[in-house]
């Protein structure tokens, strides 16, 4: 008998008909004699709508309260989809997070579970049970409700099949695995039977929404694999897994995109050891997250260029917090909220030189300029203006033979 976690997204338990035909995905699981673990997510839109009340209240709205606020979504979607399995037959019952509890330390609303007692929920298993847990939210060690940050039920649902010692996990979503890009930004994307976890990690962190980045480093660092799958059409689904010596030959796995980048220059920034501290010390301190950086000497070596890119969302404070700095002296800042990183991502990188040449080219060849351009082992990273991210996303799937 086999212990399977199944994880359902908020298009997958949508509305109402969506919950009856999740409750038939988790019944047919039952029927093989599994043992069943669901998580949820809130129903779609529902935590969107949670966040613009609060917006509606409060600027600073209480981080307690907003996650107390933003779990409910979860909660509402867990009752539903439980009252239906009883419906069917079944015994279920839904979880609260602090009723399991799944345990997380961290700053509210971005919170990490370390911790799930999972004795209550064995036991309830071994009898039949199917609970259905919440997904997204935690307690802290002061009994408050938490949040994991946006998307997170990916997280929950690899941390219970890390404590429950699951035989499976499979992610049910909108699509029906993970693609070489995002199928609904390019229709030519193709379905990826199997990537690593070094290259998902990569492209959920630059933008590719299938996968939640927390979720794939846990599913890494506790060797989990992980299968995506639809919840709305019955086909084979993609397996991120760890890398095994059946190395592919194909080089780039996949593109990502981004969106509401924003690119900030400081221009004539008086050049002195400290200098890149002293600019981001204050955008640290305000959580502002900054992503690519470059930094030019100018001719005279006095005056340096600092260029860099934050979320769109973030430009305001950011200019406050740089005009306001006394450490540093500068000539001129400048914004383009218009921007987007573009990434190929592949482990076959590693090991075949000039991927970087061809991506610049192919980029050259549709008159893309390249803003700024960062890399890491297994991805290259160009900044360009958001106009140009579609075709860039396709000539780039064209040249690495995606399509
Ligand atoms: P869920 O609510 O089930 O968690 P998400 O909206 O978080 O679903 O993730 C699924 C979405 O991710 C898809 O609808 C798709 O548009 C988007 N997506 C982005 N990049 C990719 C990709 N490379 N492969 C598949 N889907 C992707
Ligand atoms: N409901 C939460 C969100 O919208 C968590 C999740 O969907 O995984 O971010
Ligand atoms: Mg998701």
């Amino acid at each position: 008998m086999k212990t399977i976690v199944l994880k359902f997204g908020g298009t997958s338990v949508g509305s109402i008909e969506r919950i009856k035909k999740v409750a038939d995905i988790i019944s047919s699981y039952k029927k093989k004699k599994n043992k069943v673990v669901v998580i949820s997510s809130a129903m779609s839109g529902v935590t969107n709508d949670l966040i613009r009340k609060s917006e509606l209240l409060s600027n600073y709205f209480d981080k307690a309260e907003y996650d107390t606020l933003l779990s409910t979504g979860e909660q509402v979607a867990c009752a539903l989809l439980a009252g239906r399995l009883v419906h069917i037959g079944y015994n279920a019952r839904s979880w609260l997070s602090w009723q399991l509890p799944i345990i997380t330390e961290g700053p509210h609303s971005g919170a990490r579970i370390n911790r799930v007692v999972v004795k209550d929920l064995s036991k309830y298993l071994k009898s039949g049970g199917i609970p259905v847990i919440t997904g997204f939210q935690g307690i802290n060690e002061k009994m408050r409700i938490t949040t994991i940050g946006r998307s997170g039920s990916d997280a929950t649902a690899i941390m219970l099949a890390k404590f429950i010692k699951a035989d499976e996990c499979i992610i049910y979503t909108d699509v029906d695995g993970v693609y070489t890009t995002d199928p609904r930004q390019y229709n030519q994307a193709k379905k990826i039977k199997k990537i690593f976890y070094d290259e998902m990690l990569e492209m959920a962190s630059l933008g590719s929404k299938v996968m939640q980045p927390t979720s794939v480093q846990d599913a890494k660092l506790n060797k989990i694999d992980i299968k995506v799958k639809s919840s709305f059409v019955n086909k084979s689904g993609t397996l991120i897994t760890g890398l095994k010596k059946d190395f592919s030959d194909q080089i780039i796995t996949g593109i990502s995109s981004t969106k509401n980048d924003a690119k900030i220059t400081i221009v004539g920034v008086k050049d002195k050891p400290g200098v890149a501290a002293s600019v981001f010390k204050p955008l640290s301190d305000n959580l502002i997250n900054v992503d690519m950086i470059v930094q030019n000497i100018s001719l005279n070596g006095k005056e340096t260029d600092l260029t860099f890119t934050i979320k769109s969302s973030d430009i305001i404070k950011t200019e406050k917090l740089i005009r306001q700095n006394k450490k540093i002296s500068f000539k001129k800042i400048s914004f383009d909220k218009n921007v987007s990183k573009v990434s190929i991502i592949g482990v076959g990188m590693i090991t075949t030189p000039g991927i970087s040449y061809r991506m610049f080219q192919a980029l050259a060849s549709k008159k893309i300029n390249i803003l700024v351009i960062s890399t890491s082992e297994i991805k290259i990273s160009v900044l360009i203006s958001s106009k140009h991210t579609k075709k860039a996303i396709s000539v780039l799937h064209k040249e690495f033979k995606l399509d």
